[in-house]
């Protein structure tokens, strides 16, 4: 079952696609990002050259692909897509990057989780626009350079540190996307209503905005839930009230916590007298994978200060018992 709050893409989601933005000035928000790219790609314009190679990092969501495209379309040069775990063996990618016309573009998503030969082919085809690829095996084997059209590689990835740093260094242009804040989230929903002619008041979509987490595809969902439970309570308008009540209908709470978010919070309370408690021992008591509480649910509770990392184990915070409306052992809660 997926969590309306999940951050990666699900299958229900590919309706979102059509909503990418196309052009810089309609990409909301990520002011610093977007002022920086301009500048780069109107040099490059300029110069009638490709493109530095560019990296996107952040958490799933914030629109890293949406951005590639951009680039894209503001370069006007043709956009390939791809991922790490799609290119298989050194052999893949040089069959994407020989077909690449001058100054194209290949997104590459997931870029940490290239193998390490393709990531050996790649360093020569990023520095110096070349494959180097061995023919045939054992004594008679030999090198052959094939020179590539110069072309821009747009990266994204989740997980910057675990980039390889021959890798990260040769990326001209390095950008990391922020969670939005809910001013820019509220355009970000308006826009999206205004696409699909869902009838919207601002205190809706700020209801929504605020329980989005800061994520563009979280926020898209949202909206398109809440539109489904306005519909059903036969009323027209997303206001405030309706908002928050199909939000709260969908266990979304006020700070876009879902039922398991706060299961993890109220276990280490509960059991563990609020921690410190191993992050196995809180898998564990939660019947979810070690993995899935570290990569998934603790992010955004450190994110927003309810969950804290010491070297003893996991610690709720003050903040956390005030958002549960418990009283806190410090004794100073409410
Ligand atoms: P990522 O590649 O970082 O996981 P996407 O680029 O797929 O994220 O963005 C998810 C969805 O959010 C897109 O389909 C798009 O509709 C929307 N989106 C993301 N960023 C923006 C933005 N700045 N303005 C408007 N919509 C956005």
């Amino acid at each position: 079952e997926n969590r309306i709050v999940e951050t990666e893409a699900v299958p229900g989601d590919s309706w979102q696609y059509s909503l990418r933005p196309h052009y810089l000035k309609e990409y909301i928000g990520q002011t610093k990002v977007k002022t920086n790219l301009e500048i780069f790609i109107k040099a490059a314009k300029l110069r009638q050259e490709a493109l530095d190679h560019v990296l996107l990092y952040g958490p799933p969501g914030l629109g890293k692909t949406t951005m590639a495209g951009i680039i894209a379309n503001e370069l006007g040069v043709n956009l390939r897509i791809t991922s790490g775990p799609a290119i298989e063996r050194p052999g893949d990618l040089a069959a994407l990057l020989t077909n690449l016309q001058e100054r194209d573009l290949l997104f590459i998503d997931e870029i940490h989780r290239l193998s390490h030969s393709v990531e050996e082919v790649l360093y020569a085809a990023m520095e110096d626009y070349a494959l180097d690829i061995v023919i045939g095996k054992g004594p008679s084997a030999r090198s052959v350079r094939i020179d590539l059209p110069p072309f821009t590689l747009v990266g994204a990835t989740t997980q910057v540190g675990r980039l390889a740093p021959p890798l990260r260094d040769r990326f001209g242009v390095i950008c990391r996307l922020e969670f939005y804040r809910p001013e820019d989230l509220i355009l970000i929903i308006q826009r999206t209503a205004d696409i699909l002619a869902i009838p919207i008041e601002a205190q809706g979509a700020l209801e929504i905005a605020r329980r989005a987490r800061g994520t563009p595809r979280i926020a898209n969902r949202l909206l398109k839930r809440v539109r489904d439970f306005v519909q059903v309570a036969e009323e027209h308008t997303i206001t405030a009230v309706l908002a928050s009540q199909a939000l709260d209908r969908l266990e979304v709470d006020a700070c876009g916590l879902d039922r398991t978010d706060r299961r993890v919070l109220q276990v280490i309370i509960e059991k563990f007298g609020g921690g410190p408690v191993g992050l196995d021992t809180i898998a564990a008591a939660i019947s979810e994978s070690v993995d899935a509480v570290e990569d998934v649910y603790e992010p955004f509770l450190m994110q927003l200060g309810f969950l804290n990392r010491t070297p003893r184990g996991r610690v709720v915070t003050e903040a956390a018992y005030r958002h549960l409306g418990l009283p806190s052992p410090a004794g100073d809660g409410p």
